[in-house]
């Protein structure tokens, strides 16, 4: 059972206020953990008056995906064009299906002085990604690990012997908030046929062996049936992430998936051109309205597969 570490790298969030994210997915090596896609991990960033340090990310566009936002504190205002405003607030999965399109906003609240989570995305099969507009919120119960390792909060799929999460999927995936005490081992029973990841929060952890450290995107690929995990001595905190391999090759650029140089070229188009494909948000309050999107790449745009970018 090998582990891959993909170590994190620093990049800066669009938007007004621009925070600071540590980018796991996609890497150079793997695109892919089931159909998770991309994995940026942020804070804990001290937020000042005046959302100053805090997240301001004006409306952009979306395509052919999910994105799934996850705090462990703070509290982030989601606003879309399907029309919801929600709160995303620490142990509450907000999950927005953009499909065929959609833009939204982000801004960190005034309540808020620590800004820390992870937002992921979720690609949706080529059956689903013209789906329309949709957006899930779900607050689970905080289970126990067995062996009194600690606790769990699954918020996708379902993790055997601890609880399930009644949030619609595309494909097959699992994504949990586990918290670790000092020292606790724990073996979890997992799908065999799932590709699985294990994000490191706080403290470090061991995986089947490897030790991460916060920050790290420990990766393994299907065939073992238990994860072995093991705390630090102070404990951790990690989210697990999971899913069927995704088979299907992508192309993503900025923040659209799409499957081909050209597809990306025309949504780029329609939300330079304010199409009805992406609609409008009602209530964003800033400087920047929308965000513009960055010029395109002089060569064509590279599909992904499982294994990274295919040869040109
Ligand atoms: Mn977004």
């Amino acid at each position: 059972m090998t582990v891959e570490i993909l170590r994190p790298r620093d990049v800066p969030l669009g938007g007004l206020r621009a925070i600071h994210v540590r980018r796991t997915l996609p890497h150079r090596d793997r695109s892919f953990v089931g159909a998770w896609c991309f994995v940026d991990h942020y804070g804990p960033t001290q937020v000042r008056a005046g959302n100053e340090g805090g997240m301001d990310v004006p409306p952009h566009p979306h395509t052919g995906l999910q994105t799934v936002s996850w705090l462990f504190e703070g509290e982030i205002e989601h606003r879309d064009s399907g029309g919801v405003v929600g709160l995303v607030r620490p142990g509450e999965i907000n999950l927005m299906t953009a499909g065929h399109g959609i833009c939204h906003s982000e801004v960190s609240t005034a309540a808020t002085s620590v800004l820390h989570g992870v937002q992921l995305w979720v690609a949706l099969p080529d059956g689903a990604r013209e789906t329309g507009r949709g957006f899930e919120h779900h607050a689970p119960e905080v289970a126990a690990l067995p062996d009194g390792a600690g606790e769990a909060r699954v918020f996708l799929g379902s993790l055997a012997e601890v609880a399930s999460s009644p949030v619609h999927t595309f494909t097959p995936l699992l994504g949990a908030q586990l918290d670790l005490a000092p020292g606790a081992r724990l073996e979890l029973t997992v799908d065999a046929a799932y590709e699985h990841a294990v994000l490191v929060d706080q403290g470090e952890v061991t995986l089947a062996g490897s030790t991460l450290s916060p920050g790290h995107l420990g990766c393994l690929d299907p065939g073992p049936d238990r994860l072995a995990l093991q705390a630090g001595p102070e404990g951790a905190r990690l989210i697990l992430l999971g899913g069927e391999p995704f088979e299907e090759e992508i192309v993503m650029w900025w923040n659209f998936v799409g499957r081909s140089h050209d597809e990306i070229v025309a949504y780029r188009e329609a939300w330079q051109a304010r199409s009805d494909r992406f609609g409008a948000v009602d209530g964003y309050v800033g400087d920047v309205e929308r965000i513009p999107a960055p010029a395109l790449p002089g060569v064509r745009l590279r599909p992904r597969n499982r294994r990274g970018r295919t040869a040109p």
